[in-house]
């Protein structure tokens, strides 16, 4: 292989430098004077790896075989057929039945931003509930569309009330609320039960990000009465990153019908995106060209969801939660989300222990394991320790690889003097 690799490599050079050669002196010829890169020469490198980390998750075999497949062209009918069929995914994970269902050409952060630049217009008022890194993301993003963002802050570690959102929605009269389901950068929970009802009451609408817990914690669109839902292709569906499932209910639409100014992307244009997925009733037209593999592998995390069932996701993910976290509080670790119930099936946050560096234990488990597992991210960095746990690797032999990991990184890494 490597062999290959260096004869190859001398290959290019030697007709790098003929081609060179042959058109010296030629007046008028092109001559690239920057050689190929000799690191693009070496055959690509993927070293084994355990994804415990908030994501991405290892993909399963079938995902990557279907990612691996041959091209349709994008506008082929079977190609269609495909994202017809990634759209009664979606509607299943969601439990919706909303007509304006697709997956985004993007990753997680592609499909908030398309949420917030198609629903707000400049001037509009959203309330961004702020627990953690997910909804400082969405202010900033609001915030850049021209609208005036109102922010209702918890600490980290801690979930809104319905109080909390009643109070914030009666102060700050807002169009849109922003929530995060499962907030991957703390481990929190959200409950969602009556937000929906509440929102709808005050005149808002209700915009939920579950890129870390779809098919990991119930979520049910239609009977939660959430307006603006979204999610990431590589967490529990076990794909690649790069496609988003997002789906608009009808309040949302008629919403996004009643603007006075196009959205500021086109890219992201839900009219254009809407009539690419078939969800109106116009003659499907070309608006870009559609991440094609990506689409093949969404469709198959979508289909081993479907075949599992919900159900059966959501058991799975919380009975390993559960013994991940008894297993941590065997090892002297503490958690970082207090109550059970509150706390995130997809992804476990730990205190850092009192006295190690957070980065000495992830690198330990990288080079000694061959095991991911994440520092905090944004209000929580250096506070704790992130494990995930997601699709297809959420297995019990998972939880005792990673606590044996732990436990063996809590014996062999420095503990500093302070
Ligand atoms: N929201 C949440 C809750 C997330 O966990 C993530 C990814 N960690 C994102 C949004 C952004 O997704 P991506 O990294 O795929 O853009």
């Amino acid at each position: 292989m490597r062999r290959a690799a260096v004869l190859g490599a001398k290959r290019a050079t030697a007709a790098a430098s003929l081609l060179r050669a042959r058109l010296r002196g030629t007046a008028g010829h092109a001559m690239a004077t920057i050689p190929p890169p000799q690191e693009l020469l070496r055959p690509l490198a993927v070293p084994q790896r355990l994804l415990l980390g908030p994501g991405p998750s290892n993909v399963p075999p079938r995902i990557l075989a279907a990612g691996g497949r041959q091209l349709l062209g994008h506008m082929h009918p079977e190609m269609l057929q495909v994202m017809d069929e990634i759209k009664a995914g979606i509607q299943y994970a969601f439990q919706t039945r909303n007509r304006l269902t697709l997956a985004v050409s993007g990753t997680g952060h592609c499909a908030m931003e398309a949420a917030l630049l198609n629903l707000l217009e400049r001037g509009d008022t959203v309330l961004v509930a702020v627990n953690g890194i997910w909804g400082q993301r969405a202010a900033d993003i609001a915030g850049r569309l021209g609208a005036e963002v109102r922010e209702l802050l918890k600490p980290p570690g801690e979930y809104f009330t319905l109080r909390d959102i009643q109070e914030g929605l009666a102060r700050h009269k807002p169009s849109v609320l922003f929530i995060t389901h499962g907030e991957s950068s703390t481990g929190v929970l959200q409950p969602l039960q009556g937000l929906g009802e509440l929102c709808h009451r005050h005149g808002s609408l209700l915009l939920v990000d579950a890129v870390a817990s779809l098919g990991g914690a119930p979520i049910l669109m239609d009977q939660q009465e959430i307006d603006v839902l979204y999610s990431g292709s590589q967490k529990v569906l076990s794909a690649p990153p790069g496609s988003a499932p997002i789906s608009f209910s009808e309040r949302a639409r008629e919403k996004m019908l009643r603007r006075k100014t196009k959205p500021p992307s086109f890219y992201l244009d839900m009219g254009w995106l809407a009539n690419y997925w078939g969800c109106d009733d116009k003659p499907r037209m070309y608006h870009h060209t559609a991440p094609i593999n990506s689409f093949f592998s969404l469709r198959e995390g979508l289909a081993m969801l479907a075949e599992l069932g919900l159900e059966s996701s959501w058991e799975r993910h919380r009975a390993n939660c559960t013994l991940l976290c008894q297993g941590l509080r065997e090892l002297g670790l503490e958690l970082f989300v207090k109550e059970e119930a509150a706390r995130l099936p997809t992804i476990t946050t730990v205190r850092v222990p009192e006295g190690y560096a957070w980065q000495e234990i992830t690198a330990f488990l990288m080079n000694e394991h061959g095991l991911e597992i994440a520092g905090g991210l944004g209000p929580s960095v250096g506070k704790v320790l992130r494990i995930g746990l997601m699709g297809y690797n959420s297995t019990k032999d998972n939880v005792d690889r990673v606590l044996g990991a732990l436990r063996d990184a809590l014996q062999r890494c420095r503990r500093s003097r302070l």
